[in-house]
């Protein structure tokens, strides 16, 4: 059996505990590899590590940084057909999206790459006579991320190569169901030049969480994960003293006006809800068919739910592959029974579906709900898989009204032809990220991803500038040189003269 182990100070370590994790193919419905579960001795021997490291790194001119961060690129690079099956095999979802996610992790370490202009500061001459200002962004110490099991290379990776640009030192603790593809993303940062205990990833699950948590020497976590696990995280790191970035779950919801090109909606509509089998944050989980448009969209959608090819992720033909564990097959299926049970109309029905040679993978069906209602379960709960609800609304203000309604705020779009309903709704919208006529509007790099409400605990979204202010603290610095003015002594506050 396959061991996955930590990656301390730049080697592949064991550490102290002998608890597991069992690491599954969900495509066979296999267990290929087993995880250590580190404890919080690991944790903390990790964080004395980096904060070692953080003395020489931190001072590294950014320019330095910077090219070791070029030759990570490229080693990334050369190295994707490798970490890609990573993802495919632990996580499930079809080698060609498994590309794109490692492709949008890329686009932030591209964007990694130009940290000496992110770091420049900003300078006043002559605040007052003979006295010049100055403000310069400082690295923070010891960072840590923990991360989900649905993107194991793009949200470590919307993390650790920041923070590490900004001149900190990094503990990832990722998700003990996929957790090959992140150890690999940090084996590769040192083969391309990084100092040990710049990165390091210790594996685990709530006892290395909590320890990070409880470590004096963190001043700062990012979370990534569902609603329930961010609020925890948000209101512990806050309780001691770290800043803290949590960003939790998602209903997104994609509305549908009846002016639209529909075949342009109904396309982006199953890329959105299907793809991934749905176990994305930006997964859109709910339509809204204003006005006239409802019977015609479900149509047309039942038509390529029905058509759509599952299978394993490795086979290019497969569009959508399985879900990522037993349990979370089974929890999705049984959202399926209770929307069924609270009324809603079940158009396609994907629980039953059965693939030859595959027969014990987690595969689940695409879903089509129609005549879903705001007080069902189905609609106010994140379900993370591919069951997408149809929610007919009279007209755009209705849908509008819904979406604001909702506790969670990561992601939405319109389609529409109309300009004005498309700058209404993203002025209107409560929510972090909008598509305007795009189904998943998912932030580049140098832009930065983070939803409202209860999708995002804390004050800055991750990546791009949001990420460069979140891994450094502001130094203001205010200086005069003698230069034969006499002075005397002031008892006032100084002012500028
Ligand atoms: P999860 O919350 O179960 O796990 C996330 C991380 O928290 C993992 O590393 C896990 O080990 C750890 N964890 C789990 N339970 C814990 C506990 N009780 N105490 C301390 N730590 C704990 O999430 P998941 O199932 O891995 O990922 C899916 C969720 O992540 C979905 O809700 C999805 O919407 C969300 N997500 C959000 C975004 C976003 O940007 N907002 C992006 C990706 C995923």
């Amino acid at each position: 059996m396959n061991l996955i182990q930590h990656f301390i100070d730049g080697k592949k370590v064991s550490g102290s505990s002998d608890r597991k994790g069992k690491v599954f193919n969900p495509a066979i419905g296999k267990q290929e590899s087993e995880v250590i579960l580190g404890s919080k001795a690991d944790l903390n021997l990790a964080v004395e590590k980096a904060k070692k490291a953080f003395e020489e790194w931190s001072n590294k001119p950014p320019i330095q940084r910077a090219r070791i961060i070029f030759k990570y690129k490229e080693l990334v690079e050369k190295n994707s057909e490798e970490l890609i099956k990573y993802i495919v095999s632990e996580h499930g979802k079809v080698f060609e999206d498994a590309r794109g996610s490692l492709t949008r992790g890329l686009e932030v370490v591209e964007f990694a790459c130009g940290i000496p202009q992110m770091l420049k500061g900003d300078f006043t001459e002559n605040v007052g006579t003979n006295i010049d200002s100055w403000s310069v962004r400082q690295p923070l110490g010891v960072c840590a991320g923990i991360t989900p099991f649905n993107f194991p290379a793009m949200v470590p990776m919307w993390m650790f190569p920041m923070a590490i640009a900004c001149g900190n030192t990094f503990i990832l603790k990722p998700s003990e169901k996929d957790p090959s593809c992140p150890l690999r993303l940090a084996e590769l940062f040192s083969e391309a030049g990084l100092p040990d205990g710049v990165l390091n990833v210790v594996n685990g699950d709530k006892e290395v969480v909590d320890a990070i948590l409880e470590n004096k020497d963190i001043p700062a976590v990012s979370f990534v994960g569902s609603t329930p696990i961010a609020k925890y995280i948000y209101e512990n790191a806050a309780k001691n003293e770290k800043r803290v970035q949590a960003l939790g779950g998602a209903k997104n919801h994609c509305v549908v006006m009846p002016d639209c090109d529909l075949d342009q909606a109904v396309n982006g509509l199953m890329g959105a809800a299907y793809g991934s089998a749905g176990e994305r944050c930006m997964a859109q989980s709910v339509a809204v068919a204003v006005g006239n448009i409802g019977d015609k969209l479900v149509n047309e959608l039942t038509k390529k739910v029905e058509a759509l090819k599952i299978g394993p992720g490795m086979d290019k033909s497969s569009e959508m592959g399985p879900l990522v564990t037993k349990e979370h097959l089974e929890k999705v299926k049984g959202y399926v029974d209770l929307g069924v049970k609270e009324g809603a109309k079940l158009i396609v029905d994907g629980r039953d579906i059965k693939l030859q040679g595959y027969e014990n993978g987690y595969y689940i069906g695409g879903c089509l709900f129609d005549y879903v209602k705001k007080d069902m379960r189905i609609y106010k709960e994140e379900i993370f898989g591919p069951v997408l609800s149809v929610v007919r609304a009279k007209d755009f203000d209705e849908a509008v009204q819904l979406v604001n309604d909702h506790e969670f705020g990561n992601g939405t779009s319109i389609y529409t032809r109309d300009g004005d309903s498309g700058r209404t709704f993203a002025n209107k919208i409560k929510i972090g990220m909008v598509g305007i006529n795009i189904p998943i509007p998912v932030p580049v790099a140098f832009h930065s991803f983070g939803g409202w409400k209860r999708s995002l605990f804390g004050d800055q979204h991750m990546h791009g500038p949001e990420g460069v202010r979140f891994y450094t603290k502001l130094k203001t610095i205010t200086s005069r040189w003698p230069s034969g003015m006499r002075s005397n002594p002031e008892f006032i506050m100084p002012t500028m003269k």
